[in-house]
């Protein structure tokens, strides 16, 4: 695969606007969502508004037309490689310097943009193309909506096999009934109860089977049997909706559950092919965490300069400031994530395996930020830590990085795995 390192031109100039609205629009009003919890970017949220609605309809049509060619192949691959080599060649790319533009912006507020988000891509990975239209083209129409993905539960974070929510099918209604508790659910107010929305929530229809028996459901806005009983108040992306759900007999469709949902005992592979919208998505948090700790570095950097600190690229490194030194780590760790990040990116926009590249990127990104910003904080001394700068702002939104899509330690453990060869039972 050839490297390329210049940015395509199509991806310049959409990066050029996303820096106008960071700058002139999200930074400004960082501090204020920072402060007023659960309010929501609403002016923000009408401007990103049409073109999600554009991207959305870009990515339903690109599926359904996918879909297509693959049932008049017969199932064969030759339409789907050509797809990828067209049409989303730089899908992934665009996207990860997008957020990562955003997320230098506001990365609390970047998470309000309206948008299928997690509970699209699981759709888009294992559902069917008549679910596709029925649950994504709403996102492509009307006011804005929000999708989102509960997955965690007060004892199954980690470890996503312990889920206790359940899903019983009632024959006589054709329905799924769902009873649990999900927690840290991301964008589930906005789409349950401020939009026409969509959750996928995660239910074992056979406690028994383990991972085999867990199946991801749709949940449209304001079905009865689910209620929000906490809007979470955090360390930081204080701008973004975080809420806690129970489901008492929630009752779905029959047809709401995303792939088979047969529970073949022996195998996990359903679990597993969903389980892969991860590997999409975790380079877009590595992404949004390298943003962020470019705002902070930065900052740092320019506030030093004006104190006569400059960065000295060309010296030997026992001929700079303790102070230098640290300002040219921040940045090479920076560069180092970033390059892991577009690595998973090109080789997902390649259709090729990127698991590993997407673990390493988040751990590295996840680690990056947290110890960047903490760096930007310390060298800007007070400065740093009073709330007339965001230093301390970007230090909080951090840590969520390390923590969502596969804790620090979790993704270290997959990348462990699959350089050494070992299954899930061998190394836990
Ligand atoms: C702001 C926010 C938004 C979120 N949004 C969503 C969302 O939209 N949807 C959703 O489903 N979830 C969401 N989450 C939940 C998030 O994915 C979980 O918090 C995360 O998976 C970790 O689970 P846990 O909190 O239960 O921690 P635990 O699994 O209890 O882990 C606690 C600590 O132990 C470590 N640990 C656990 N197992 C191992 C191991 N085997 N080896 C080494 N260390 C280990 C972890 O890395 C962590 O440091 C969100 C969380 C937050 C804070």
């Amino acid at each position: 695969m050839p490297i390329e390192f210049k940015l395509p031109r199509e991806i310049e100039k959409q990066l050029q606007s996303v820096k106008v609205v960071a700058e002139n629009v999200m930074r400004p009003e960082s501090r204020y969502f920072d402060e007023h919890e659960h309010e929501r970017p609403v002016n923000f949220i009408h401007m990103m508004w049409p073109q999600m609605k554009e991207m959305e309809r870009a990515n339903l049509e690109a599926a359904l037309r996918r879909d297509r060619r693959l049932r008049e192949n017969g199932g064969g691959g030759v339409a789907v490689a050509e797809e990828k080599q067209t049409k989303q060649r730089l899908g992934n790319m665009t996207l990860v310097h997008m957020i990562e533009m955003l997320s230098w912006g506001d990365a609390g507020i970047y998470l309000c943009i309206p948008a299928s988000a997690l509970a699209g891509a699981a759709i888009q990975a294992v559902g069917t193309p008549e679910q596709k239209e029925r649950f994504l083209r709403r996102f492509t129409e009307g006011e804005p909506k929000w999708g989102a993905m509960a997955m965690t539960e007060p004892q199954a974070g980690s470890d996503t096999s312990n889920i206790q929510t359940t899903a019983t099918y009632d024959p006589e209604t054709n329905e799924w009934v769902l009873n649990g508790q999900k927690i840290f659910c991301t964008s589930g107010k906005l789409a349950y109860e401020e939009s026409d929305g969509i959750i996928v929530v995660w239910a074992t229809v056979d406690k028994s089977a383990g991972r085999a028996g867990m199946k991801p459901f749709v949940v449209e806005a304001g079905t009865p049997g689910l209620t929000i009983v906490k809007e979470e108040k955090k360390l930081g992306i204080r701008a973004s909706d975080t809420v806690s759900f129970v489901l008492e007999d929630c009752r779905i469709p029959g047809d709401n559950i995303l792939g088979d949902p047969e529970v073949k005992k022996k195998t996990d592979k359903g679990f597993k092919g969903a389980m892969r919208t991860f590997d999409a998505t975790r380079p877009i948090v590595a992404a949004s965490a390298i943003g962020v700790g470019r705002a902070a570095f930065e900052f740092a950097r320019d506030t030093l300069a004006k104190q006569g600190v400059r960065m000295e690229y060309n010296k030997p490194r026992w001929k700079l400031s303790s102070v230098q030194a640290d300002l040219l780590e921040m940045e090479a760790q920076l560069r180092v994530a970033w390059l892991l990040t577009l690595k998973a990116t090109a080789l997902l926009d390649a259709g090729a395996e990127n698991k590993l590249a997407a673990s390493m990127a988040k751990v590295k990104a996840g680690k990056v930020v947290t110890w960047v910003t903490q760096k930007a904080v310390e060298l800007l001394g007070p400065l740093g830590y009073s709330t007339a700068t965001l230093a301390e702002k970007w230090m909080r939104d951090a840590k969520i990085n390390d923590i969502y899509e596969g804790t620090g330690q979790i993704n270290t453990l997959i990348v462990a795995r699959t350089i050494l060869g070992y299954t899930r039972r061998e190394l836990k």
